[in-house]
């Protein structure tokens, strides 16, 4: 390890209590998606008594943040992202806790160096589990002037480069007209039915498209009462492909699907999304082997080749705009499954704060290489160019 990176190590040794406090009290008091209000005082509390610079409510997101921390030299700006939001019912069941927390110690870390080329910023990124804000700050232009963006996962292995599934949430409503079920049975045009033939239809798609495409949907709303033609029906359906043109046209496909089930019956049928539209998230390969190569230097040689998560991220769209990596690192035995309750006790537990330790350490040194290290900036650059 070489002189600045021991620094680090030891810094990071010294902040554990004071980060772990933080991250064990979120993991303890978990909020939903865009209301982080506690986890968001408790990270921005924590960066401000380091000296960083922070704003609230970035993007007009009442829970987001922006906390910035300048060096003593010019240079590029990293981002490090900090999630924080838990989930219904099993609280931190996906590790969000640990997410921020490790950011923000990263961040920190990386300030206590005195010859800090560049900015370090903490961007605080609400609500990953369910309309993800960082798709809003990357519309916003938060990523503008940000050279490279990164964080950790807790995962069921140690993996650096990921990818993951574009994903579209479309809700279809089919119209018809109510009706008497049994005295006016011509009079009515039966929604239901048009939703029936929809499924129907898809389960035939299903068997046509690519094996990493997935359509999954549920009937959200199907009649009233018995007794009247339905003249209303809706449905949720997620749309996954690897790459968002590919999801472009089994949209497309799934609408037709849509429009034909509904004219076989006389209905008629309207589509929108319903959430934020996901990218599918494409890891940086120089910046990935970056953090890989730290990891080494932490002494773990566990690492899995490059992996498809079969989930989406909103870390996605921002891979589409600055060069990113959303690597997973093992927690516990790593067969806690995520988004149990098992899983969000080993968050807070002593393997969590082992855990957070590592992550500190790793992300802070990548983050090092990446601000000091003219060479390996362009390069991520240079990757980063062909691929889009
Ligand atoms: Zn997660």
């Amino acid at each position: 390890m070489d002189a600045i990176k021991g620094f680090f190590n030891d810094q990071a040794r010294q902040i554990l209590p004071e980060i772990w406090e933080v991250a064990k009290a979120i993991g303890e008091n978990p909020e939903l998606g865009y209301q982080e209000h506690f986890a968001v005082g408790r990270l921005t509390g924590f960066l401000q008594r380091h000296g960083f610079e922070v704003e609230r409510g970035t993007a007009g997101l009442q829970t987001a943040f922006l906390a910035r921390y300048r060096g003593n030299n010019p240079g590029p700006k990293l981002a490090f992202l900090a999630e924080y939001d838990a989930l219904p019912g099993v609280g931190h069941g996906c590790g969000h806790n640990l997410i921020g927390a490790a950011s923000a110690g990263a961040a920190v870390i990386l300030s206590k160096s005195l010859n800090l080329p560049g900015e370090v910023i903490v961007i605080g990124t609400p609500a990953e589990e369910t309309s993800g804000a960082k798709i809003t700050l990357v519309e916003q232009g938060v990523f503008g002037d940000v050279d490279a963006a990164m964080m950790f996962h807790p995962g069921s292995q140690n993996v650096a480069e990921i990818s993951s599934l574009a994903l579209d949430a479309l809700e279809f409503t089919f119209r018809g007209r109510a009706a008497h079920a049994v005295a006016a049975t011509h009079y009515g045009i039966n929604a239901v039915d048009a939703l029936i033939n929809f499924f129907v239809g898809i389960n035939a798609l299903k068997k046509q498209i690519p094996d990493d495409a997935k359509i999954n949907g549920i009937i959200v709303e199907g009649g009233t009462a018995p007794n009247i033609i339905p003249e209303r029906a809706v449905a949720h359906f997620y749309l996954r492909a690897r790459r968002r043109k590919s999801l472009e046209s089994l949209r497309e496909q799934v609408i037709r699907c849509a429009q034909e089930a509904a004219a076989t019956v006389a209905a008629q049928v309207e589509w929108k999304k319903f959430e934020f539209s996901y990218d599918e998230m494409q890891s940086n390969a120089t910046l990935a082997d970056t953090f890989a190569r730290n990891l080494r230097v932490m002494g773990i040689e566990d690492i899995a080749p490059p992996q498809t998560a079969m989930g989406s991220v909103d870390m996605g769209n921002v891979s589409r705009v600055v060069p990113a990596i959303h690597p997973y690192l093992m927690m516990g035995t790593g067969t806690e499954i995520p988004h149990t309750r098992d899983f969000a006790h080993t968050a807070v537990s002593q393997e969590g704060e082992r855990l957070l330790l590592l992550a500190i350490r790793v992300l802070s040194f990548t983050g090092w290489d990446v601000l000091s290290d003219v060479k390996l900036l362009q390069k991520i650059k240079r990757e980063f160019r062909q691929r889009h």
